[in-house]
């Protein structure tokens, strides 16, 4: 049996443990030294947060209910839930990540809602537990199709009753690579893009028994992301 992607998961752990941290932990703040493309990103990532976090409150029940954000990186998803009441168990594969978003948490939450997230450094393939809904948000841009359709399989052992996943959508494909490159120069290969065709998505997603509910997209000039909500059928 191979492991999941391994040689770019190792790539991608080293890069979000130390370099990508720093950039990224910038790109989630509200700190007014980004440069402009990283504040296209910041506000294109908050969309997409925003479209998931809007699904949630259309629903009506995110109180109780049990979250798993996979691949949380600082926290940006699994904060606002655990404000809204719900249980969320957050984990990442860098330690750095998992660790600023458990920073932020105690910084941000009143101390019943912090109670209520906990943070851990682990790779998405090796969860446990059993979740009313998981959430994994631009994480597989990070990996080829492959490992896309085996973090699917693996997201889905987890999920009651939801599975909420972004990707870069490979439509015009190739401009967004051109700026992916340009926004990510340099030597590390750990900032390498991928791009999904949302039926190879959907594909995936319907293999192991989802139906997609609900679908949200944003593109601005240097971030994409499509959001799928794929629920079970009763
Ligand atoms: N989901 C967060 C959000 O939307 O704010 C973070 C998105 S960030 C672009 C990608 C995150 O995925 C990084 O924090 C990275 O460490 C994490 N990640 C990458 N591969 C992972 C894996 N195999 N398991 C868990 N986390 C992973």
């Amino acid at each position: 049996e191979t492991e999941i992607g391994s040689a770019d998961k190792e790539e991608v752990r080293e890069y979000f443990t130390n370099t990508g941290f720093g950039r990224w932990n910038k790109i989630y703040s509200d700190d007014d030294s980004v440069n402009a493309v990283q504040k296209d990103i910041r506000e294109g990532h908050a969309k997409t947060v925003d479209t998931i976090l809007s699904w949630v409150d259309e629903d009506g029940d995110a109180a109780g209910q049990t979250f798993c954000d996979a691949g949380c990186g600082v926290g940006s998803l699994a904060i606002p839930l655990a404000a809204r009441g719900a249980v969320v168990t957050a984990s990442d594969i860098s330690p750095t990540m998992a660790a600023e978003a458990a920073r932020r948490a105690a910084a941000e939450l009143d101390a019943p809602a912090a109670a209520r997230a906990t943070f851990r450094t682990a790779d998405l393939c090796a969860l446990d537990g059993f979740y009313d809904t998981v959430a994994c948000v631009d994480v597989m841009i990070h990996y080829p199709q492959a490992d896309v359709d085996e973090m699917i399989a693996a997201l889905s052992a987890r999920a009651k009753r939801r599975l909420i996943v972004s990707f870069a959508p490979k439509t015009l494909a190739y401009s967004l690579l051109k700026k992916v490159g340009e926004f990510f120069p340099g030597p590390s290969k750990a900032t390498r893009a991928y791009l999904h065709a949302e039926a190879d998505v959907v594909a995936a997603l319907e293999a192991q028994g989802w139906t997609i509910r609900r679908r949200g997209s944003t593109a601005s000039k240097f971030y994409f992301s499509n959001v799928l909500e794929a629920v079970r059928e009763a």
